[in-house]
């Protein structure tokens, strides 16, 4: 029924696409397919018979039109954390000339805060219309933290994961979602944007994500330059040929350095705790130490931290800013303690993520500790 509705719809609305194909797009990875458009569409057009409007509906040209694959506010609710590494030596390279990325990975890494944020459900979209190949569900969600957690999701690594065919010898294979939440079937037609499931930690991850990887005829390409990981041509900023649409580039082309969380607490906080419960309560009336901390990723070397706070009598309990990191960190913790009991009242406190003296991203507010 699923099937049969979703061809339907997809008949109707691409009713004028055939032959509207953008000479533009076919720039960059996609000369190597233009040729074969042609040959695609005319078989498919006559599969379905007829030559009438119906039968060049099928043919969404997904290259150079695919859509984000989640929907949530990047670098507000969601967050790339990696992306693929397209340098084919040791060293390692991401699509947008940085290095958020590690030796070998494949694929765009889109997370959540913390492991309790995997409750609001964010959704999971198919990049492009296409065909379910292979879904897996019913995988638990959890952090996995080192090589020994790896063998017990051995062949299992992906989670909870959607593997979707599309037009023109594309595929996009999505892991770790939310155990519970992959409802289409395989063999089900699936639309550009619809929902596949939700972001989870299933599998081996060591955070909440999505893990999006594309293939364009069997082999793994970086999606936002349109380049290929398999060939020996690392490139790296231009998405002149990107796969994505207009709008899904200028989403992912940005700063990737994020402060992910920050707050007042009356102890030290840890990053494992962090990933999986999220930031620490509030400090309490009479909680000692007081500790103003940031929880930031993708921090590059050079960058340093300021991090400020003013107590309820406008006394400036901390302000202090770290030196320069030496190496790039991808997950950080930042924090200054105090031998100083808290008191009740109002706090201001502001954080700032800096390069040399250039501010990459600054966040402040009030916590009200209560009597
Ligand atoms: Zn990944």
């Amino acid at each position: 029924m699923l099937s049969s509705l979703s061809l339907l719809t997809k008949a109707k609305r691409s009713e004028s696409r055939c032959g509207m194909r953008k000479s533009s797009e076919t720039v960059g990875l996609l000369k190597k397919t233009a040729a074969r458009f042609g040959w695609v569409g005319l078989v498919i057009c006559s599969a379905l018979g007829s030559g009438d409007t119906l039968s060049r509906q099928a043919i969404a040209d997904p290259l150079g039109s695919l859509g984000l694959p989640v929907s949530c506010v990047l670098g507000t609710e969601c967050f790339v954390q990696q992306m693929p590494d397209i340098d084919p030596t040791p060293g390692v390279l991401d699509p947008l000339c940085g290095l958020a990325t590690y030796q070998g990975h494949d694929g765009w890494d889109i997370r959540l805060r913390s492991l309790r944020d995997i409750v609001q459900d964010v959704p999971v979209l198919a990049v492009a219309d296409g065909r379910v190949a292979r879904m897996r569900d019913g995988i638990d969600d959890q952090i996995y933290t080192d090589a020994e957690d790896k063998t017990r999701v051995a062949d299992k690594e992906c989670g909870n994961g959607v593997m979707i065919e599309h037009a023109s010898g594309l595929s996009s294979q999505y892991c770790h979602l939310k155990n519970g939440t992959v409802l289409a079937k395989s063999g089900a037609h699936v639309q550009k944007g619809q929902r596949i499931g939700a972001i989870g930690s299933s599998g081996y991850a060591e955070f909440p994500h999505v893990h999006v990887s594309i293939r364009l005829d069997g082999k793994l390409v970086e999606p936002l330059t349109g380049k290929s990981l398999v060939d020996v041509n690392a490139a790296c900023g231009d998405l002149s040929g990107s796969l994505f649409e207009p709008s899904a580039v200028r989403a992912l082309d940005r700063q990737n350095a994020a402060i992910l969380e920050y707050g007042l607490a009356d102890f030290v906080p840890n990053l494992p705790d962090l990933v999986r419960k999220g930031a620490p309560p509030l400090a309490k009336n009479g909680g000692n130490p007081t500790v103003a901390w940031l929880w930031a990723i993708n921090v590059e070397a050079g960058y340093r931290f300021r991090i400020k706070l003013v107590g309820p009598d406008e006394t400036i309990l901390v302000d202090h800013t770290t030196t320069a990191f030496e190496k790039r960190k991808a997950n950080y913790l930042s924090y200054v303690a105090r031998k100083l009991a808290i008191s009740s009242g109002r706090y201001s406190l502001s954080v700032e993520m800096l390069n040399a003296d250039k501010s990459i991203q600054s966040k402040n507010g009030l916590f009200i500790v209560l009597e």
